[in-house]
């Protein structure tokens, strides 16, 4: 279990807006009882950071089921700065993505014939992620219609998401509706949920 993680990415707050809004939802998690400022770095394999905040006395009131003893949560880890979120395990790549000016779709992974992306045809997707990290542009021409589209406005499907802020729980039984609800109300943004393990 403490290899796994639930991961909230915030998919509309800005670079610039991000840390601060992860100070506050820091203290809105430690006044909920759900965390405390205690970090530690046993269990957490997220992008970017090695520490994450040990959970609090309240901890049972985020998740679903808390009734077995044997599953006690690990640490929560705040990701700041862009990135790429990709669901699951150890995949780099969007399964396709949908042009917002001409709904083609391009196919990245061609399940089930390929269970690996066609790497000549995501190479500008990865380049244009590549910009967008280092300076929050970055266009994507579409293979379809031609038009160069930010890479913020393609449609990766929910398993390929970018963000400028993201949480893991590491190790926490399945969060519950209520709490994920009451997380995005605090956030104020769209979010996208992933699972996967390291
Ligand atoms: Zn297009």
């Amino acid at each position: 279990m403490g290899s796994h993680f639930q991961r909230i990415v915030d998919v509309e707050v800005t670079a610039a807006d991000a840390r601060a809004l992860a100070e506050r939802m820091v203290g809105w998690m430690v006044t909920e009882g759900l965390i405390t400022r205690e970090r530690m770095r046993y269990g957490v394999y997220s992008p970017g950071t090695d520490t994450g905040y040990v959970p609090g006395p309240n901890w049972r009131r985020a998740v679903a089921d808390s009734s077995d003893p044997g599953w006690l949560p690990g640490p929560v880890a705040v990701m700041t700065g862009r990135h790429y979120y990709v669901e699951g395990q150890g995949a780099d790549e969007a399964d396709a993505a949908i042009c917002p000016a001409c709904a083609a779709r391009t196919v990245v992974i061609d399940y089930p014939e390929r269970f690996e992306a066609d790497q000549e045809i995501w190479r500008p997707f990865r380049d244009g992620v590549a910009v967008w990290k280092d300076t929050g542009g970055g266009n994507v021409a579409c293979p379809a219609c031609g038009t160069a589209v930010p890479v913020t406005d393609w449609d990766f499907g929910s398993g390929f998401v970018l963000g400028a802020l993201a949480f893991d729980f590491w190790g926490w039984p399945p969060l519950n509706t209520g709490f994920h609800a009451e997380f995005r109300g605090q956030l104020g943004h769209r979010a996208e949920d992933h699972t996967g393990k390291f």
